[in-house]
């Protein structure tokens, strides 16, 4: 089953980079066919960034579609961008401005409307998981996305675990461990919606070129987002070919 999914691999550059590193990645990252490589660069960015053979993401969005949010970004501008995934619900998204599991869903529910595609994040803190409760915590934020959008929102959505413990610790996973909760994501998501065996699921938290080959040589594991990593041409690309 994991070969009829193709691999991906989205960089979210966060609040880094500059329009410099921006030019090195539009001239140096090349292109795998058979591969889905995403770049999600700052907002100012995305303008210069459609130059390049990557494809184009953002790192948020609002769940509104105009008017008086300031500084947010409506999907339709980031659409005229040229930009086709957009991540909801990053960890640092629900912690540095509260986003709440419905206020998520609500974005996911806009970015399917807009005719994007969400890389929806879910992870547990490290508390969760030193109690055992890292699968019920991520199940709570993907039945709060089914709640709002119904179970049809599978057969275009990306899903990313990222525990985050994991994310910019250089904690990673282990392989098993990342299986293990992705495992259990399919598994449930498919009992709501059957087409969702074709859902990619990608890792992120600490992943790079040393660690990329074993994570997503596992089953359930289609390719990652990667943070830290992405900022480097050459990592990166190492990453990206350890999933194609
Ligand atoms: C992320 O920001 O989504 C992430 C996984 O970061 P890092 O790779 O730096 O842990």
């Amino acid at each position: 089953m994991k070969n009829s999914r193709k691999p991906m691999v989205a960089g979210n550059w966060k609040m880094n980079g500059s329009l410099a590193l921006l030019q090195t990645f539009v001239k140096g990252l090349h292109a795998i066919t058979t591969l889905d490589t995403v770049l999600c660069v700052p907002a100012p960015y995305l303008a210069a960034a459609g130059k390049g053979t990557f494809i184009l993401g953002a790192q948020d969005c609002s769940q509104f579609e105009s008017g008086a949010h300031t500084g947010d970004l409506a999907l339709s501008m980031l659409t005229e961008f040229g930009v086709e995934y957009v991540i909801v619900g990053h960890s640092e998204r629900r912690q540095d401005h509260s986003e709440s599991n419905l206020v998520v869903a609500q974005k996911v529910q806009s970015v399917l409307k807009a005719g994007l595609t969400p890389i929806l994040c879910v992870g547990e803190p490290l508390e969760v998981r030193e109690a055992g409760q890292a699968n019920e915590f991520v199940f709570e934020q993907l039945n709060a996305v089914l709640g709002v959008c119904g179970k049809t929102f599978l057969d275009n959505c990306v899903i990313a675990y990222e525990p985050i413990w994991a994310i910019g610790t250089g904690k990673t996973a282990s392989p098993e461990q990342a299986q293990d909760v992705h495992k259990y994501i399919r598994q449930e998501i498919v009992k709501w919606n059957e087409n969702a065996s074709a859902t990619r699921l990608l890792y992120g938290g600490s992943v790079n070129a040393g660690n990329a080959e074993a994570l997503f040589a596992k089953e359930d594991i289609d390719g990652g987002l990667i943070g830290g990593a992405s900022l480097k041409l050459e990592d990166f690309t190492a990453i990206c070919n350890a999933a194609k």
